[in-house]
C-alpha cells in the first residue's frame, strides 16, 4: 500500500513522529504556537463548545489559568453545569469517558479538573487544601485588594466559580455511600 507522503508540518493541526524512527508514533502537537511538545490535553475553545484545543501539559495548565473557563457563568451556573455533566456521564470514570488524558483518579469531571487548574491544584488534592487555596487566591484577587484591576476581578470571579464547582462535587461525594 503506497500513499503519497507529505510533510508532517503541513497544515493544522500539526503532527510529528516521536521516538526512534522505526517505531515512531504519530502524535498531535501542542496547539500553542511554537510548542513542539505532544498535545494530548484537550481544552474547549469556549465554554460548552465541542471544539477543542490540544495542548501539552504545561500549556493546558497555562491556558486554563489564563483563560477564564467559567467566564459568563455565575458560581451557581458553573456548579449546575458540573452536576449535569457528572449525571450525564453516568457517574463512572468521567475523565476517561471524555478522553481527558490528564492525571487524576478518574472520578473527577472535566469541570472539576478545570476548577482545580484555576486554583492551581493537583487532581488528587484533599478538600481542605482546596479550601485553603481558594481562600488564598480569593484574597489575592479580591476587588478590595486590587481596585480597578479588571484582570484580577475576572480571576476573582473564576476562583469563586471554581470553588463552587469543587464544593458541590465534594458535597455530592459525601452523600454517596461507599
Ligand atoms: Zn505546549
Amino acid at each position: 500500500m503506497s500513499r503519497p507522503t507529505r510533510s508532517n508540518d503541513w497544515g493544522f493541526p500539526r503532527w510529528r513522529s516521536y521516538g526512534a524512527s522505526r517505531e515512531a508514533t504519530q502524535v498531535r502537537l501542542c496547539d500553542r504556537e511554537g510548542c513542539d511538545a505532544p498535545g494530548d490535553r484537550p481544552a474547549p475553545k469556549s465554554p460548552n463548545s465541542p471544539e477543542r484545543w490540544y495542548f501539552c501539559e504545561r500549556h493546558a495548565a497555562e491556558y486554563n489559568r489564563n483563560w477564564n473557563y467559567f467566564e459568563g457563568l455565575t458560581a451557581e451556573e458553573a456548579a449546575k453545569r458540573e452536576a449535569e455533566e457528572r449525571r450525564d456521564a453516568g457517574g463512572f470514570a468521567e475523565t476517561k469517558h471524555y478522553g481527558w488524558a490528564g492525571p487524576g483518579d478518574g472520578t473527577r469531571s472535566r469541570d472539576e479538573m478545570r476548577a482545580l487548574e484555576v486554583l492551581e491544584l493537583d487532581p488528587d488534592v484533599e478538600f481542605e487544601a482546596i479550601r485553603t487555596a481558594w481562600r488564598r487566591l480569593a484574597k489575592e484577587n479580591h476587588p478590595d485588594v486590587k481596585p480597578g484591576d479588571a484582570e484580577a476581578a475576572q480571576r476573582f470571579h473564576a476562583i469563586q466559580a471554581a470553588y463552587d464547582v469543587l464544593k458541590s462535587a465534594e458535597d455530592r461525594r459525601q452523600w454517596r455511600p461507599d
